[in-house]
């Protein structure tokens, strides 16, 4: 779909470049209405939200008797996840077992990061280390189907890892750094579609896929969010919409606290996630992932629509650092810089060109929703 006319948000940053985008009469866009109507009402970052996360917080604590954690904590090394540790062991007295996944893509600042919070606060780490050549084949041909959404594998080894590895070591709760603070307006599904709707990824996979994935940790979807909730009782909490959370606060204490290291941006923290959404994505597809994020701080206050604007006028990315990363990215792949860059001007596709569970997907989040098991309305 193109967009006949240029329209952006009066009240936050979102716009046209998201074709599903509506505006209402006063200009606002369906992400404001959304988060005024969906999500203030029951966010609760304070003595509210601390009543409600203690409670779940002593149900933790009482289930994990007698185990050696208490909860799987996903830890990428970046500020959402590295706060969330902090928050588990030192205000709230849990035993995480952190769970790291090495895709083949972290940066030497994510790696110290992710040891820093780990000697920091004394606990123990466990990492998966997924295998290379099947993640590159996955990463290819991704790169091949022409989609935006080429971090799924990245994404998919990250959450099929985690929700596969609680499963299987009955763990009951796993708590995530997802939060209405930062990522309150999500991206749009056309920038960044489902990483865990597996018949996506294995569609993809068997058009341009070379090698058979046999040791990639692969989760559907429905697996994780009916069979391990249900069946086996895994659940997920995230304490970080229970607790005040503001981004650059937090990363200061990180900094104090551990010696931890500040990323450019969001997601930094992958030199593969650098390249794609400061590169990649605004450079093939006009898509700045910025937007949602900026968007996200101004709705819950914690920056101002006029910096947003002045910061997504910059690049996110300077010539030298694209030039040096595009090589870098062609290596891991096994591409040259040619090849690479032909795959950049190949015709540009979306998740809707390949097999999807989206209509599946969207009616059991709406049964989900009714039942009272997921309350958040994404748009
Ligand atoms: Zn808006």
């Amino acid at each position: 779909m193109t967009q006949a006319r240029y329209e952006i948000c009066v009240n936050c940053i979102m716009d046209t470049s998201d074709s599903g985008i509506t505006f209402d009469a006063r200009g606002w866009c369906d992400y404001c209405n959304n988060f005024e109507r969906n999500i203030r009402p029951h966010w609760h970052p304070d003595a509210v939200g601390e009543r409600i996360i203690g409670k779940q917080i002593e149900a933790i604590r009482r289930d994990g008797r007698g185990r050696d954690h208490d909860c799987l904590i996903g830890i990428s090394g970046g500020a959402d996840s590295s706060y969330l540790a902090y928050v588990a062991k030192a205000r709230f007295g849990l035993r995480p077992l952190l769970y790291h996944v090495d895709a083949g893509w972290n940066s030497q600042q994510s790696a110290n990061n992710v040891e820093k919070i780990v000697d920091g606060l004394g606990l123990d780490l466990h990492t998966e280390v997924i295998d290379w050549l099947e993640m590159q084949d996955l990463q290819l041909a991704f790169f091949k189907a022409q989609v935006p959404h080429l971090d799924t594998p990245q994404d998919h080894a990250i959450f099929g890892g985690l929700y596969n590895f609680a499963a299987q070591r009955g763990f009951k709760y796993i708590l995530t750094g997802a939060n209405f603070a930062t990522e309150c307006v999500k991206d749009p599904i056309e920038w960044h579609y489902h990483a865990t709707d597996l018949r996506q990824l294995k569609d993809i996979h068997r058009r341009f896929g070379t090698r058979p994935l046999t040791t990639f940790p692969l989760v559907d979807i429905f697996t994780y969010k009916l069979y391990y909730r249900f069946v086996k009782g895994v659940r997920v909490v995230k304490p970080l919409d229970y607790v005040p959370y503001r981004k650059e606060t937090a990363v200061q204490e990180l900094v104090d606290k551990f010696g931890w290291q500040r990323y450019a941006h969001k997601h930094y923290e992958s030199r593969f996630t650098r390249f794609y959404e400061g590169y990649w994505l605004p450079t093939k597809f006009g898509i700045d992932k910025r937007r949602a994020h900026f968007s996200s701080l101004i709705l819950s206050g914690q920056m101002t629509r006029v910096e947003a604007l002045q910061k997504i006028a910059q690049r996110a990315y300077d010539e030298a650092t694209i030039a040096e990363d595009f090589e870098y990215i062609a290596t891991k792949l096994d591409l040259s810089v040619a090849e690479l860059k032909a795959l950049m001007h190949g015709p540009n596709k979306s998740f809707r060109d390949y097999r999807n569970s989206l209509t599946l997907i969207d009616l059991g989040a709406r049964v989900l929703r009714l039942a009272g098991v997921e309350r958040r309305v994404v748009r």
